[in-house]
């Protein structure tokens, strides 16, 4: 009781307020990176699993949940993968991913996501022959029913696979740009970096480029920053996923920067956002513990950041989460959340009139509200 009352006076004090996670999950939020086959419920993996004959290691869903996160956790990329093969067999028909779909807007919706960019690879989901067309059409299908009910915008990105052939990686170009006017909004490459360079997808890229499309890449995730440099330069991507490496080209020392090479100076010229996962880098062991991680640096010295899930199932993670922990370890506050928020609307790959109207409409009007609500309380 005593301590409550203090942390109510030392935070009065300091003319701000601790921001809850309840807090967190109200305030208008935008997810630009995440993954549809890493962010099913544990309760639908049941559901679909059932229907499907697909064995799973557990049938309870907390039980089930946690084998997913164990997974996750770095040391066993056996089980992480088990866990994505898992999500994907439940993927393979019509319904399935329309239901998955769906059901990550409805999730959004509960996480105070005002704006979703979600992403896969249709490749993992030709089990029972479904067609690529059929496969996007589905999810689709799904994103947009679910936007209409709940008034969460989204855009739909078709990630290609790093370790597969580059004529694969093109065929998903095309089938990009071939949805663009239905929802899909730009094309990724994912998968493991080490052994699998960005450069080797380059006809992909260059059909995108020669399409006027949008493209953000993995990049600097568990390999070094030539990766970045590559999808940068190379690819000519918009965004790079992660790009925790950027931190081999910068000096830090204290937490000032002390010096920066060309790359990440370029990063932070040319404004290229970064779409930080702080959950996601732990669990795989990207970063070895949130003190060591990059997106403090970052966002101090006016790098485009922005803060993501990556997989919500397997990180045990919602955008919500992501934020109270850089509030917590980073010491974020309300004005720091709106401005990443900022940040990734202006980076999503929507049309320029679309992200400000949802700037204007929706994210400034809800963080003025929030405001109003707190001094209101307060008085
Ligand atoms: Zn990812």
């Amino acid at each position: 009781m005593d301590n409550v009352k203090e942390r109510k006076l030392s935070t009065k004090r300091r003319g701000h307020f601790q921001l809850t996670e309840e807090d967190i999950r109200e305030l208008p939020k935008v997810l630009l990176h995440d993954h549809l086959d890493g962010g099913l419920r544990p309760e639908t993996v049941i559901e679909l699993a059932r229907k499907n004959n697909v064995k799973l290691p557990y049938w309870d869903p907390l039980k089930l949940a946690d084998w997913f996160y164990r997974g996750a956790n770095r040391g066993s990329l056996k089980e992480y993968l088990e866990g994505f093969s898992i999500t994907t067999s439940l993927m393979q028909t019509p319904e399935d991913l329309y239901r998955v779909a769906y059901e990550a807007i409805e999730d959004a919706k509960k996480d105070g996501i005002v704006y979703l960019e979600t992403r896969f690879a249709p490749v993992f989901h030709t089990q029972k022959g479904l067609t690529y067309d059929q496969i996007v059409d589905s999810v689709l299908r799904g994103l947009k029913d679910a936007s209409i009910k709940y008034g969460v915008n989204f855009g739909l990105i078709i990630c290609a696979m790093r370790n597969m052939s580059p004529a694969l990686s093109l065929e998903m170009a095309k089938l990009a740009v071939r949805y663009r006017e239905q929802g899909v909004v730009g094309f990724d490459l994912a998968g493991d970096e080490l052994g699998y360079p960005p450069k080797d997808h380059l006809e992909a890229f260059y059909y995108i480029q020669r399409n006027n499309f949008y493209i953000t890449i993995h990049a600097g995730e568990a390999f070094g920053k030539e990766s970045i440099w590559q999808a940068l330069q190379y690819c000519g991507t918009h965004r790079i996923g992660h790009g925790i490496h950027l931190k081999d080209d910068i000096m830090v020392a204290d937490d000032q920067i002390i010096e920066m090479g060309y790359l990440a100076q370029y990063v932070l010229d040319r404004r290229v956002p970064l779409e930080i996962c702080l959950s996601s880098n732990i669990h795989t062991g990207a970063i070895p513990d949130l003190k060591y991680h990059p997106f403090p640096i970052f966002y101090k010295y006016g790098f485009r950041v922005t803060l993501n899930t990556d997989n919500r199932l397997m990180s045990s993670t919602t955008l919500t989460k992501e934020f109270s922990i850089a509030v917590k370890y980073y010491k974020l506050t309300l004005k720091d959340i709106e401005k990443l928020t900022i940040n990734a609307m202006k980076s999503a790959f929507i049309h320029f009139p679309e992200r400000l109207k949802i700037i204007y409409d929706i994210i400034k009007p809800g963080y003025i509200k929030f405001r109003e609500k707190r001094e209101k309380h307060n008085a």
